[in-house]
């Protein structure tokens, strides 16, 4: 490849960003009408594509053109409003464009001296998100990669606290010989904040299973026994949105219990905790405030494009002493809100920008309206479907998800894979209760009444011709 050595931005540059960009609405208008999968799958991709290291350079736009050419014939429909599968938002275009910019600009949001837009508008964001999800107003709160990053976050928080109240400094010794932390986690919790306990340093064999009913919501009695029999105050963690069933833990029962016991309650909620911006669904949460440190996604219910999320800590001193690096040419700690201060991470992408497209479009009525109208299609769903013989709900449906299952766990089997193989539409596997289910997460910006119908033809059709 020649070097320009007069122009910043070349020809070649310029046609292929535009390309880039023009190539982003053409796959955003073709989305209601595109197959919701791959066209081939991991194998029959790598076959066509080829791994060897280019030994010479390329056009820039040329790049960019084999890229959208070769990609899309391995891309799944995660941003289509006809993907039910996994819990996944939809990316929606404004944060898509504001992403483009975050890139375009590439500021390292570290440091708010090195970039002060970025650190002001991304403080903005996580006060409008601490205002809509109903937590204390003054909490600490870290822009992250995911839940997964912000439950692992909030729990090496809960971590170095309740070591300290015991007057164990973990950042000078460590976890050896340390006091030991009890932690308790549902037996129906995702798997992310289990693994945060290991990252943490905890161990997940030596964690507590707390039992669950059959939605999945601890049972109080348990934790109570459980609490009782602590020596050392606990690490609780709780969830807000079950992803099979969608439901929440007993927050106003638990957390008073749990914060007699001298412990801390870490909450994942995902996407489950975005329902405490809707007034009319708080009931289903109610507590859920009074907890030490809660895990959310932005890429979820927010529709943000990957990857976002926060961890909140109502002690900002707490997540700030447990996850700042700071090195001595830095100013010091709480002089200024420090991005990096409240993340894992030092150098990354400025990735609350998005988000706050997103919030500045919908405003906070149009979040609640997306969020009602999710729930409300969850509920048509699961009414519709379970007039069909054969086919039954298997929870209550509270919130977006929804759990189906055929006669038999082969049956679901059979019924799924013949709707994925169609590609009309696309919902994903689960287990519950120890049955095979076809697991449905409405979540979509874009998904409406169509979408909801199509998918309800595409069950019935699949459970009647299988
Ligand atoms: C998706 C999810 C997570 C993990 O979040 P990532 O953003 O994928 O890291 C954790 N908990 C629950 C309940 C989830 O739905």
């Amino acid at each position: 490849m020649e070097r320009s050595e007069t122009l910043p931005l070349s020809d070649d540059d310029r046609l292929a960003m535009l390309a880039a960009a023009r190539e982003a609405i053409t796959y955003r208008a073709d989305l209601k009408s595109s197959s919701v999968k791959p066209e081939l799958r991991p194998a029959d991709f790598a076959a066509n594509f080829d791994t060897s290291l280019p030994d010479k350079g390329a056009s820039a736009t040329s790049v960019i053109d084999d890229l959208i050419e070769v990609a899309s014939k391995g891309l799944q429909g995660h941003a289509s409003s006809r993907f039910f599968g996994y819990v996944c938002g939809g990316s929606m275009p404004v944060g898509t464009a504001a992403d483009f910019l975050v890139t375009s600009w590439g500021q390292n949001a570290a440091s708010s001296w090195e970039s002060p837009s970025v650190a002001v508008i991304e403080q903005t964001v996580c006060q409008w998100c601490l205002e809509l999800l109903g937590l204390p107003m003054d909490s600490g709160v870290g822009i992250v990669s995911g839940a997964t990053v912000a439950n692992t976050q909030g729990i090496i928080a809960a971590r170095d606290t309740l070591l300290k109240r015991q007057g164990w400094d973990v950042f000078e010794d460590g976890l050896f010989g340390a006091p030991d932390i009890p932690v308790m986690i549902g037996d129906a919790a995702h798997s992310a904040p289990m693994a945060g306990v290991r990252y943490a340093g905890l161990g997940l064999g030596r964690a507590t299973r707390l039992a669950t009913d059959d939605q999945g919501r601890i049972l109080i009695d348990t934790l109570r026994a459980e609490l009782q029999a602590c020596k050392n105050p606990p690490m609780v963690i709780l969830q807000a949105g079950q992803i099979n069933t969608g439901a929440f833990d007993p927050f106003a029962e638990a957390i008073p219990i749990i914060h007699d016991a001298g412990g801390w309650v870490h909450v994942d909620g995902a996407f489950g905790l975005w329902a405490n911006a809707v007034p009319g669904m708080q009931d289903r949460l109610a507590g859920i405030d009074g907890a030490d440190s809660w895990a959310v996604d932005l890429h979820k219910w927010l529709n943000a494009p990957y990857d976002a999320g926060l961890c909140i800590v109502r002690d900002r001193s707490a997540l700030v002493s447990s996850m700042s690096a700071r090195g001595a040419y830095l100013p010091g700690i709480g002089e200024t809100w420090e991005p990096s201060d409240s993340t894992l991470e030092l150098s990354r992408r400025a990735r609350g920008i998005p988000s706050f497209a997103i919030i500045k479009h919908l405003g906070a009525d149009g979040i609640r309206d997306m969020i009602t109208h999710h729930c409300a299609l969850a509920t048509y769903l699961a009414d519709r479907l379970s007039q069909e013989p054969g086919i039954e709900i298997m929870n209550e449906v509270v919130l977006n998800q929804v759990a189906i299952a055929c006669e038999t766990d082969d049956k679901t089997g059979k019924v799924l894979e013949r709707i994925q193989e169609k590609a009309r539409v696309y919902p994903s596997h689960g287990e519950w209760k120890g049955r095979q289910i076809i697991r449905v997460s409405i979540i979509n910006h874009a998904t409406d009444h169509a979408d909801i119908d199509l998918l309800i033809e595409e069950i019935l059709d699949a459970n009647r011709n299988e």
